[in-house]
């Protein structure tokens, strides 16, 4: 017994295998070792290292949802035109290494002709990031997924071509609570309306304090509905972020006609040349159109092609906004500034959490 007090059980490690072991063999032997890069052509770097040795980084744009023949496919061409070694970027972009300069054009030239763009470097519009939609979670307002491969489709120009003043970062979230994420251009489902409460399921579906629990504006209370244990909303106090849907799916909050799409400018997480921002709104009660968003990917293209026509170099979305001033921003865009844009929601507060550090 005493032995075992001595040695305290270990922790189970589960987090992803290690990385090592898929490295390219250049990246490993010149690892921590490198000297400079340079960018050769929009999508294609050129990293050397203090050895000398040269690897070339090619970097492709897909589907994001990719089935076994796409990934079939890619892998054959990576066999066959590059050193079989490939990597995901956190925005689900695929890296390609490959160590001889002789091999770029012709692996650049099969990656295209299989339908893929080479892109995404340096001040362009670089992949889109999104949550994860109708296809992996049980929440969503509208399909992040399908948000994004419409927009990538609307603006494969500004992948595959680096003429942004900067890198410009476009996030969707499918519901306004959990993962998403700051963003140069952020769309994120708005829900309009209070859940609808199906009262007849609460009692065998939901555990009540948890829900009650669940709601930031205190706008739940448990109640008695037809002699059953059920819950109830106070309209007036509910903002709409859905937070009670998950634990409570009888809390019905998605709407064809009412859950809307909104878009957010000026985010950003870096410390590069000014601190990190927020973003803000300025467009809200979009349709939530699928499958192609139309109406969503016009109010981004109008905004991208504002801030491309009157941003300095270097200037982020925010940083070009701040400089120009809101009133001018919603004139350039023609956006329509309502009610909705001013933020005076009671529990907001200055002490919003805008560093790095965790509170509790
Ligand atoms: S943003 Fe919300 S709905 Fe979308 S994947 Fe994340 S938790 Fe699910
Ligand atoms: S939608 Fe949000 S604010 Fe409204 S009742 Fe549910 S948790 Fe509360």
């Amino acid at each position: 017994m005493a032995e075992e007090k001595a040695k305290p059980r270990m922790p189970i490690e589960s987090g992803c295998p290690d990385g090592f072991q898929y490295m390219h063999p250049t990246m490993l032997k010149n690892y921590g070792n490198w000297d400079y890069h340079e960018h050769l052509r929009p999508g294609v770097l050129k990293h050397v290292a203090k050895s000398g040795d040269e690897l070339y980084t090619v970097k492709v744009g897909t589907q994001r949802q990719l089935g076994p023949y796409e990934i079939n496919l890619l892998c054959d061409i990576i066999d066959q035109y590059a050193d079989g070694h490939v990597r995901f970027t956190l925005r689900g972009t695929m890296e390609i290494p490959v160590a001889d300069a002789d091999r770029v054009d012709a692996l650049v030239e099969a990656v295209t002709d299989a339908g893929y763009p080479i892109g995404g470097t340096a001040n362009s519009v670089t992949f889109i990031s999104h949550t994860q939609g109708w296809l992996h979670c049980d929440i969503p307002g509208t399909d992040a997924s399908g948000v994004v491969k419409s927009l990538m489709d609307e603006l494969y120009h500004e992948f595959t071509h680096e003429e942004m003043p900067n890198r410009v970062h476009i996030t969707t979230s499918c519901c306004q609570i959990n993962c998403g994420g700051q963003g140069d251009i952020a769309i994120n489902v708005q829900h309009t309306k209070p859940p609808k409460i199906n009262h007849d399921l609460v009692s065998n579906v939901c555990e009540r304090p948890t829900v009650v629990a669940r709601c930031p504006v205190a706008a739940i209370r448990p109640a008695m509905v037809n002699g059953r244990p059920s819950l109830e909303v106070d309209e007036k106090k509910c903002i709409c972020c859905g937070a009670c849907f998950p634990p409570c799916p009888p809390m019905q909050i998605n709407d064809p006609e009412h859950s809307k799409i909104a878009i957010w400018v000026g985010g950003k997480n870096s410390n590069a040349r000014s601190k990190p921002m927020f973003h803000k709104l300025v467009a809200a009660g979009i349709p939530n159109n699928a499958p192609r968003w139309p109406e969503a990917a016009e109010v981004v293209k109008k905004i991208l092609a504002c801030y491309k026509e009157d941003a300095k170099d270097w200037e982020r979305m925010g940083d070009w906004i701040e400089r120009i001033g809101w009133p001018r921003f919603f004139e350039m865009t023609e956006l329509p500034f309502t009610r909705f844009h001013i933020d005076n929601w009671r529990g907001a507060r200055h002490t919003l959490n805008a560093s790095a550090h965790i509170r509790f």
